[in-house]
């Protein structure tokens, strides 16, 4: 009895086991055949200098346009595409997007536009391909853009004792690129490790940001302050009013990010604010 009763739970494992690996098969097919159908799409949020309140640049972000389920947002699928080379392919594809419709702006405002940056999300699995060198240089050859305006955004994890991600960050440097921690505070890097990071701007996380917690407000003036010390450039994430922007200023934050300024915007409506109606990048 005890013996049928454990081959009957394990059945049971074995059968949700079964039907998460199918739903996980049926997702990752999907995204593969939507990125050939041309259902992603790109926004942009727009990223501020906290002085002037202008447009710095334009943080990236991918969205899934999945045929009859309407606009799918990146933390439901990137994970599933993560635990596949898909992300690689998608990374690339947002890279070409990005780096294309930055130079259409660029071209379209006559010079009015030339101190914008864009910046793109790297995956840590395409950071550590021994193609993402590569992949960069010919995004940036292709759409003709200069690499001091690309900025790529990658989480601390990866940052942190990995050899190969830390040679491709420094090759990458190397092209003239700019290289942003995000969601800084969330991960295991110490304030003391932003010195020796081939970083050039620290994006502090939204939950330091946003928090009410008694220290918290020190916490980001701490890593502006260190930041400022190692010469990185500071965004502040997820700004949604106007009490956090005032802490921010007074700290001699540099950028900031969020709802208080701007969702993200498809491509048109994005490009509207930096020069009037242009032509987006397919
Ligand atoms: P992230 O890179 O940290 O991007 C910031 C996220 O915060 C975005 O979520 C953005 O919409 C959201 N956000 C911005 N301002 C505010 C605010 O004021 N309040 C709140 N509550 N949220 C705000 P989104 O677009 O859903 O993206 C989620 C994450 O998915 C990104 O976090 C990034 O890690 C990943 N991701 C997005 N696009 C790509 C991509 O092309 N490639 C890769 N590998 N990852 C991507
Ligand atoms: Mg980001
Ligand atoms: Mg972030
Ligand atoms: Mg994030």
């Amino acid at each position: 009895r005890a013996k049928a009763h454990g081959r009957g739970r394990a059945e049971v494992f074995d059968d949700a086991l079964r039907a998460q690996l199918l739903a996980q098969a049926a997702l990752e097919r999907a995204i593969a055949t939507g990125l050939g159908a041309g259902e992603f799409e790109v926004h942009y949020q727009p990223v501020v200098e906290v002085g002037s309140a202008s447009i710095a640049g334009y943080e990236a972000l991918v969205r899934w346009n999945r045929s009859g389920l309407g606009l799918v947002p990146p933390d439901e699928f990137i994970p599933v595409a993560e635990s596949t080379r898909l992300i690689c392919d998608l990374d690339r594809w947002v890279l070409g997007t990005a780096t294309r419709q930055l130079a259409a702006w660029r071209a379209a405002a006559g010079g009015a536009a030339d101190h914008v940056t864009v910046a793109v999300n790297l995956s840590g699995r395409h950071l550590t391909d021994r193609r993402v060198v590569d992949d960069v240089a010919a995004a940036l050859a292709a759409a003709g853009l200069p690499a001091d305006r690309l900025v790529l955004e990658v989480t601390e994890t990866v940052l942190v004792d990995d050899p190969v991600a830390a040679e491709h960050l420094t090759a990458l440097r190397g092209l003239g690129v700019s290289i942003a921690i995000d969601d800084f505070g969330t991960g295991y890097t110490s304030i003391g490790q932003l010195r020796s990071l081939p970083v050039d701007t620290l994006k502090i996380d939204r939950s330091f940001v946003a928090s009410t917690e008694p220290g918290h407000d020190q916490l980001v003036a701490l890593m502006i302050k260190a930041a400022h010390t190692f010469g990185l450039t500071v965004v502040a994430e997820g700004v949604e009013d106007v009490h956090q922007l005032g802490r921010l200023q007074e700290e001699r934050c540099d950028h900031a990010q969020g709802w208080w300024f701007g969702r993200p915007l498809p491509a048109d409506r994005a490009g509207e604010l930096l020069v009037g109606p242009v032509a987006t990048a397919g």
